[in-house]
């Protein structure tokens, strides 16, 4: 066990990162107001197909401006998969609304979006959609229930920098359309996050409740209650430098994916994950392992077992049904879903930084084998 660890995420800061960053501190631009926010706000909204960005603080932060710029609040309902960050049920309830948790697919580990017409309520406003783990989710027939139904979209795309569904960026869906900035997110800035909108009134509203809602005319005088989650110039300096490097990380990504593929294939009782379907091809965000009903161990044995190998994991979400803290509020009472109760519980994953050399994924996929049989 004398080999470094390997740990689940590195973030990749050898472009322009510092050249941009000493931009900053050579001109004194460090707060909000600098140029590179309108810069990155401006390529990245490009790069998904958005007519406005606009960067927060944080991909929570995000969710929360999407949530109150649509005007959900009490008496709303807003689905969402249970197999999900608690965010995304924590932004629905800050504005007052209600979330309403959908079941996964076992296969995708999205939500499954067969299971929504039944959860729409004359109450239901919206459906928060959240690719996950580097797998899109079904938006056509989503799509076609909020059409039918009147319901906003509002899309997380924090995992899915890169990912296409049938061609077309995640991101592009949503009525607001969410992203995560964190380190083990695709491109990085730190702490940091991006709503973005086609509809310009939705796009001002964003940028009006990240900004404290002040007025231009009057400053100091409100009209509607907003927060301050501006992104300072310096992480969108960061943040432009890797999005320069999006495709590039992308095909790094895709190319550790298609190699474990390669290595784990055939491990017994191991569900890896779906290398493409017919709407995408897998971006590999993070590469998951779901341990089947008929497999020994659970997650927390398997991560043990490679920790005290020198390989990094993460546990899978824990859904937002089982939630103590949601429990409490009188939340999803007596709700059972069981595929989404499954993947907390045998389902976690394993290093897949851009960058990972052969060497490594031998060595990670060498301990899968000893640790999961094989
Ligand atoms: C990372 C993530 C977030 C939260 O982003 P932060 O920047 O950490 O606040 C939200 N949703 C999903 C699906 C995520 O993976």
């Amino acid at each position: 066990m004398a080999e470094s660890f390997i740990p689940v995420s590195t973030p990749r800061l050898d472009g322009n990162e510092k050249r941009y960053l000493a931009e900053c501190i050579d001109t004194g631009w460090i707060s909000s107001e600098g140029p590179f926010v309108r810069r990155f706000e401006e390529g990245f909204a490009r790069s998904v197909d958005r007519a406005s960005g606009v960067a927060v603080c944080n991909g929570t932060a995000a969710l929360e401006v999407a949530v109150q710029a649509l005007g959900l609040g009490p008496g709303d309902e807003v689905i969402l998969p249970s197999f999900t960050i608690i965010s995304c049920v924590g932004a629905i309830l800050r504005a007052g609304a209600t979330p309403v948790a959908a079941e996964s697919d076992p296969r995708t580990w999205n939500m499954d979006v067969t299971s929504l017409e039944a959860l729409v309520t004359d109450r239901t406003r919206a459906i928060m959609v959240v690719h996950t783990y580097g797998l899109p989710v079904d938006m056509d027939p989503v799509l076609d229930l909020a059409r039918r139904r009147g319901l906003f979209i509002i899309e997380d795309a924090a995992e899915a920098h890169g990912l296409t569904y049938k061609g077309r960026p995640c991101g592009s869906f949503g009525d607001m359309s969410c992203f995560s900035f964190y380190p083990n997110k695709l491109i990085t800035t730190g702490e940091g996050g991006m709503v973005l909108a086609d509809d310009p009134t939705l796009a001002e509203r964003a940028r009006s409740l990240r900004n404290l809602c002040f007025q231009p005319q009057q400053r100091f005088v409100h009209e509607e209650l907003g927060s301050n989650f501006r992104m300072t110039n310096l992480q969108a300096a960061v943040g432009l430098a890797q999005l320069e490097r999006r495709e590039e990380f992308l095909a790094q990504k895709r190319a550790v994916g298609a190699r474990y593929q390669e290595l784990l294939a055939g491990l017994p009782g191991v569900r890896l994950p779906v290398a493409k379907t017919d709407t995408a091809e897998n971006a590999y965000w993070v590469f998951g392992l779901v341990l089947e009903p008929e497999h020994p161990l659970d997650a927390p044995a398997a991560m043990a077992g490679l920790a005290e190998r020198g390989i990094g994991t993460r546990p899978f979400f824990f859904p937002m049904h089982e939630q103590p803290v949601l429990r409490r509020l009188g939340l999803f009472a007596g709700q059972n879903l069981p595929v989404a109760e499954m993947l907390a519980r045998r389902g976690f994953y394993i290093p897949c930084s851009v960058g990972l050399g052969e060497a490594e994924l031998q060595r990670v996929a060498e301990a899968c084998r000893a640790v999961l049989g094989g």
